[in-house]
């Protein structure tokens, strides 16, 4: 029950106040916030590299209000490429990104910058969806010049029927760049199947936003259910799945899905986020499989830390605790 009270809270600017206040905060988002700045996470990159891990790096800021907020995000994964580049690590780190972040979800009256409006998802769309389209395009060209790619994170429903209309025309340069699909909604074994169709590069994750009952599964064990129907869809498919769980009973599913497939180890990977279930990832990366971890960084962390205490009970606990601790 707690879950979607949290995922309320998520978008509230009171509770963002309060919880970015509040003494002791700073040492838990630590667990599943890699740092501030490039420099932080650079020596994580390179120390889960050497683990024989990959990664995909997220800037965090997804709650932007302005079009040069957009444009800073954009900067910002600029200069985490270049410094990838530098160092050499292209090719162990992708990027992922949400496109809110790069204005799709900010409406743009009229043709400036953002241009058309575009219907879809439930909601209608002014020149935000161009204007995510044109930062992100620089973004994933200069990742294609170092030998990687970048995924599209898959956001609230209302922002999916944009995202994939992005990923469908990226992929006409870029066909390596990723999407997510999330199993809890209704529409996405339809997502699987022309994704898997098309060869492309697919995440599937359970999903993490609060949805009505009118277009996502409610129920925890029909979601599992239709994450296991999503897997055989992309295993069986053309593309890249990417398996982003924590879940073990889906983790070894994935790996029986695959076997049936006839996929060989390198032919799909398994992801999950930095700071949840750590030996876990060492594991299947020493069985031999490609394991990847979602790293997230930055100084606008509030989403991404209020989805992950959503996701289990135990952390908003210890995040009470330690605020009564240090306060
Ligand atoms: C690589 C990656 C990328 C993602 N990208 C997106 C995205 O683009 N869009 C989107 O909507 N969602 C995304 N998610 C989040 C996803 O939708 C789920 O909310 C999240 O993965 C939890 O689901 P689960 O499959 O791990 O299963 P669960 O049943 O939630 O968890 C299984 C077990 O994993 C552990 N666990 C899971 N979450 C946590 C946590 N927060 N803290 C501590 N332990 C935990 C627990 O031991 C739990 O029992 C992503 C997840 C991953 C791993």
């Amino acid at each position: 029950m707690l879950g979607p009270v949290i995922l309320a809270a998520s978008r509230s600017d009171k509770m963002r106040r309060l919880v970015s206040a509040a003494p002791g905060t700073k040492q838990v988002v630590a667990r599943f916030i890699a740092g501030e700045i490039v420099d932080d996470v650079v020596p994580i990159v390179q120390d889960l590299s050497n683990r024989g891990l990959e990664v995909t790096l997220d800037v965090v800021g997804e709650d932007i209000t302005t079009v040069e907020q957009s444009y800073a995000a954009r900067d910002a994964y600029l200069e985490l490429i270049g410094r990838l580049k530098e160092l050499g690590l292209g090719e162990r780190a992708e990027m992922s990104v949400k496109l809110s972040m790069f204005g799709q979800s900010l409406k743009i009256e009229g043709g400036e910058p953002g241009g058309l409006s575009v219907e879809g998802g439930g909601g209608r769309r002014e020149g935000g969806h161009e204007l995510a389209l044109s930062n992100v395009r620089p973004v994933v060209a200069a990742a294609a010049e170092i030998g990687t790619t970048v995924t599209l994170d898959a956001e609230d429903h209302t922002t999916l029927d944009s995202m994939f209309a992005i990923h469908e025309e990226l992929r006409k340069d870029f066909p390596q760049t990723g999407c997510v699909i999330q199993a809890y909604l209704f529409r996405t074994e339809d997502d699987a199947r022309r994704l898997a169709a098309n060869g492309s590069r697919v995440r599937i994750v359970k999903g993490a936003y609060k949805e009505p009952a009118e277009v996502a599964i409610q129920d925890k064990p029909e979601i599992d259910k239709a994450y296991v129907r999503i897997m055989k869809i992309l295993m069986e498919g053309e593309g890249y799945p990417m398996i982003g769980s924590h879940d073990p009973r889906l983790i070894s599913i994935a790996q029986e899905l695959a076997r049936r497939a006839g996929r060989k180890l390198d032919a799909y990977e398994f992801q999950m986020l930095y700071g949840i279930r750590s030996e876990e990832q060492n594991r299947l990366a020493a069985e031999g499989h490609r394991m990847r971890v979602y790293t997230a960084y930055g100084t606008d962390w509030y989403g991404y830390f209020m989805r992950r205490l959503a996701e289990k009970p135990a952390n908003l606990l210890f995040f009470v605790r330690s605020i009564l601790t240090k306060g």
